[in-house]
């Protein structure tokens, strides 16, 4: 008797109108992180620079096994990233260029220092009367030596 009462005990809890409440609310929870999830994996596919569209409908199909696909075959690094490193790297071209010194006349590579072109025999520097430095042909007094030229 005792047994009967204790089970119709649990059955009427069970019946409780919270456990429908209950349900409802872990199925809510679940709706909104697979919402959020689908989101995330746009917005992160967009950043990437990969097809967006295509890897939101998989994540939305497919819900969490999806997502790990995508996880796996995303590219590794932000469109952001990328562009950012291109741009580090002309600036770093540019840098070594600009550091080049070429003959103005035919173009070939020559030191700073050099005075005259070793390929067509054009002028580059004049050498200061009193030390010898190579000077710029502008130059009105030797920055070495003060001597005016
Ligand atoms: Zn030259
Ligand atoms: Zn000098």
């Amino acid at each position: 008797m005792d047994f009967l009462k204790y089970f119709d005990n649990i059955i009427s809890f069970f019946k409780l109108p919270i456990w429908k409440y209950l349900t409802y609310g872990i199925v809510f929870v679940l709706a909104v992180v697979w919402l959020s999830t689908v989101y995330w994996t746009y917005r992160d596919a967009r950043l990437r620079n990969t097809s967006a569209i295509f890897w939101t409908l998989v994540v939305l199909v497919l819900n969490y096994l999806g997502l790990i696909i995508y996880l796996i075959v995303r590219p590794p690094e932000f469109i952001e990233d990328v562009v950012e490193r291109d741009l580090e790297i002309r600036r770093m071209e540019m840098l070594l260029a600009a550091s080049i010194h070429r003959c103005p006349t035919c173009g070939r590579e020559v030191k700073d220092d050099f005075v005259i072109c070793p390929n067509c025999r054009k002028k580059l520097k004049k050498q200061c009367i009193q030390c010898e430095k190579p000077l710029n042909l502008d130059w009105k007094v030797c920055p070495y030596c003060r001597t005016e030229q």
